[in-house]
């Protein structure tokens, strides 16, 4: 095993940043948290069946063994991994939750992007501000930065962002982190398919910048819902003092660990090039407009009606995602890289699609 070393230049104060109840948060204790080591062969402190069935006992709340996995996967030290058993949107959720205080404190977020940082501040009361993004899916800093004010405690940016494609460059986000005195959240789900290079190696020496990463996209394992926070363990020792004890069944860990050591199956390259000879294939089809660039594993398409050909789709079996009425999304289709065969039927409906005949 690789030791890794955790650096951060100056301690950051993150009590600042925190809200007020969660640093006074007294934790939920289980059962096997009080206990440390010995040979204990008669488990008698959970209240579980004692009948041996696979699933009788309680998981591992800390989830160590998958940590430990996911630390050399990912070349982070384990204690800066928080692990989620609902997805990267169990910890989009925490982050408001830690961070932000009902009624009181707000965050900023680009737009359009993903939709569930606003609906996770809507559910938490917190104000989302907002921003529009600049020129070609451009990341507006100044305008971020002007944001914010004293009560701004996080800043959202999704990078390859959903649903425009893009990754935004490394220096860009990290001027926005070097200029703020909250927490940016960088959501990679899709980094896997970018080659712009990840945030992860930033949060040493930093302390400000928490990285989302997920296995339901690259992956492939969108059905078990594990998705990660990486942050200055600091941080992470307070998304495991908010989490849920038992956030991940025991059934979960142990598949995704059996599933990382198959790895991806090759399909991300595969991915990655059927994704240029989509993209080409799309911009011979007359309804389309425009292909934008994608560091994804999905394209945003301009289509001539974006209503129309959506419908023309869905009606011969193929869905896609209309994201015609996001900002700065007027006409767009959000298409995910299918398979070789999946893609061939896309690119035969979408050059077959004749306008408002249908
Ligand atoms: C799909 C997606 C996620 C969700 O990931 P889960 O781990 O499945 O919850 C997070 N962020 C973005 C931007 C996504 O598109």
């Amino acid at each position: 095993m690789i030791l890794l070393k955790y650096d951060i230049e100056e301690n950051m104060d993150y009590t600042r940043l925190i809200r007020k109840n969660i640093l006074a948060l007294e934790p939920y204790s289980t059962a096997r948290d009080e206990f440390k080591g010995g040979d204990i062969s008669v488990w008698l402190d959970a209240n579980e069946s004692p009948y041996q069935n696979g699933v009788n006992r309680y998981p591992d709340p800390h989830q160590k063994t998958l940590k430990l996995r996911i630390s050399s996967l990912f070349a982070m030290p384990a204690e800066s991994i928080f692990v989620g058993g609902a997805g990267s949107d169990e910890a989009i959720d925490l982050t408001f939750r830690i961070f932000c205080q009902p009624g009181v404190d707000n965050a900023v977020a680009i737009t359009p992007s993903y939709g569930v940082y606003s609906v996770a501040a809507a559910i938490n009361d917190v104000e989302l501000r907002e921003v529009e993004l600049g020129a070609g899916f451009s990341l507006p800093v100044e305008r971020i930065l002007a944001a914010t004010d004293d009560r701004t405690k996080l800043i959202w940016i999704c990078s390859p962002n959903n649903p425009t494609g893009n990754a935004f460059p490394k220096e860009e986000i990290l001027r926005i982190a070097d200029s703020f005195g909250g927490m940016v959240v960088v959501d990679e789900a899709y980094g896997d398919f970018s080659d712009r290079g990840s945030m992860l190696p930033e949060i040493s020496g930093r302390g400000n910048i928490i990285v989302l990463r997920t296995f339901s996209k690259a992956w492939g394992m969108a059905g078990l819902r594990c998705g990660m926070a990486f942050a200055d363990p600091a941080v992470i020792a307070y998304y495991d003092r908010v989490k849920y004890p038992y956030n991940m069944s025991s059934r979960v860990q142990r598949e995704i660990l059996e599933r990382i050591e198959k790895g991806t199956g090759g399909h991300v390259g595969e991915i990655k090039s059927e994704r240029i000879r989509l993209a080409e294939g799309l911009a011979e089809a007359r309804c389309v407009l425009e292909v934008y660039p994608s560091d994804a594993n999905f394209l945003l398409v301009r289509v001539i009606d974006a209503d129309d050909v959506y419908s023309w789709l869905t009606d011969n079996g193929v869905i896609v995602r209309n994201r015609s009425r996001l900002p700065l999304c007027a006409g767009a289709l959000r298409i995910t890289v299918g398979t070789p065969e999946e893609n061939d039927a896309t690119l035969r409906l979408m050059k077959e699609y004749s306008p408002k005949k249908y």
